[in-house]
């Protein structure tokens, strides 16, 4: 029997692996997709035909009952969210709905219509915040810094709670941050990576930043999404950490991306009060020896060879536009 999975998010950096990934196991992979005014397919181009769409939104729960009924998963994967902890600043309220009360409408829609398909959660380091422990693991607590982060507190707890609720088969992986070349352009390493080819192909002239001391702990997508699947393979639900162990500055980042591309970032990055937060996570490392142990999980990117791959993904999309 072909398996199904419903991802909600498919259009965002995860959703695009995941679904790569669920096609290539020869699952039958339904997508909940927002109206947009234009078509943004950009991570899902080369997919598009192979995956069956349906309109919807996590805030409306009408819709997800509607998803989950058409695509009748065995599967589901909650990766939906207003994912970007800036902009949670200037949006707390709609950050909350979506990237939590979005959580409680989503385990609704399948409680209510499929209770027995398996439910992942999309939960963060962002929720170890400003950390009590390092590195953190499954046991640290947490402390939010940001409106995003609470949001993501929420949403793991209200996945815990179905599951001890409900009996259902909930679990959620706590993902460290995790990058690639579909990654969004506001985040750190994409825009450091696009800035140094910009630069080096003479398309501009600086780059401003904001903190360039904070630390995280930085993996690859297409590696995180096969934990993701992982997860919802094992006799219980149970949650994990997912991340490589190492940390690294943003500053080193920077250093990488400017050296790959033969320029000295010094010359370049200029620090603007503009992207400094007003209330940081200084440094993310941890520890996922769990999933390591149980999932049988294993990391097959490392840092360096993360944004140099970034880097050369922008240079060959820029050139070609210029
Ligand atoms: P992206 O920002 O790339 O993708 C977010 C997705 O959510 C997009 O498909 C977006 O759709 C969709 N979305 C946003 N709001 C809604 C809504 N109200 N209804 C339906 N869909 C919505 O995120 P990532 O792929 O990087 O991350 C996936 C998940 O993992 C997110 O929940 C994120 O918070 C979490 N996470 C990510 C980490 C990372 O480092 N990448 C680390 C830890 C957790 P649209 O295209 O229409 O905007
Ligand atoms: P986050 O960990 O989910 O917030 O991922 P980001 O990639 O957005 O940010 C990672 C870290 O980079 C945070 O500590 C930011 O404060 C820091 N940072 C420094 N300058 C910038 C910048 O210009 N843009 C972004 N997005 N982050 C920056």
């Amino acid at each position: 029997m072909t398996k199904h999975a419903l991802i909600t998010g498919i259009t965002g950096q995860d959703g695009s692996y995941l679904a790569e990934l669920l096609l290539s196991k020869g699952y039958k992979v339904f997508g909940l997709r927002r109206r947009t005014s234009v078509p943004i397919l950009e991570n899902l181009e080369h997919l598009k035909n192979e995956i069956e769409f349906i309109d919807g939104d996590l805030l409306d729960m009408g819709s997800l009952i509607n998803a989950v009924r058409i695509s009748n998963p065995d599967e589901v994967y909650n990766l939906a969210a207003q994912s970007f902890v800036a902009t949670s600043w200037i949006q707390p309220v709609s950050t909350g709905l979506a990237t939590g009360i979005g959580v409680t409408n989503m385990l609704e829609a399948v409680r209510l219509t499929k209770p027995d398909a398996r439910f992942y959660q999309a939960s963060s380091s962002e929720m170890f915040g400003k950390v009590v422990e390092t590195p953190q693991k499954e046991t640290t607590p947490f402390y939010p810094r940001s409106p995003y982060g609470v949001a993501k507190v929420y949403g793991h707890w209200i996945t815990v709670n179905y599951r001890e609720s409900y009996n259902m088969y909930a679990c959620s992986g706590i993902l460290f941050n995790h990058e690639s070349p579909r990654r969004g352009i506001e985040f750190v390493t994409r825009k450091v990576t696009d800035a140094a080819v910009r630069i080096k192909l003479g398309l501009q002239t600086e780059l401003r930043m904001g903190n360039l001391d904070a630390q995280r702990d930085w993996g690859f997508a297409g590696d995180y999404v096969k934990a993701m699947w992982l997860m919802l393979q094992q006799d219980k639900p149970e949650d994990f950490v997912i991340s490589t162990g190492e940390t690294h500055s943003i500053e080193e980042l920077v250093e990488i991306a400017f050296t790959h591309v033969g320029l000295n970032w010094r010359d370049y990055i200029v620090v603007d009060q503009k992207f400094v937060r007003p209330a940081e996570v200084d440094l993310l490392l941890g520890d996922c020896t769990k999933a390591k142990e149980k999932l049988g999980w294993e990391l097959e990117v490392g840092f360096e060879q993360l944004v140099k791959m970034m880097v050369d993904s922008d240079m060959k999309k820029i050139s070609n536009i210029k």
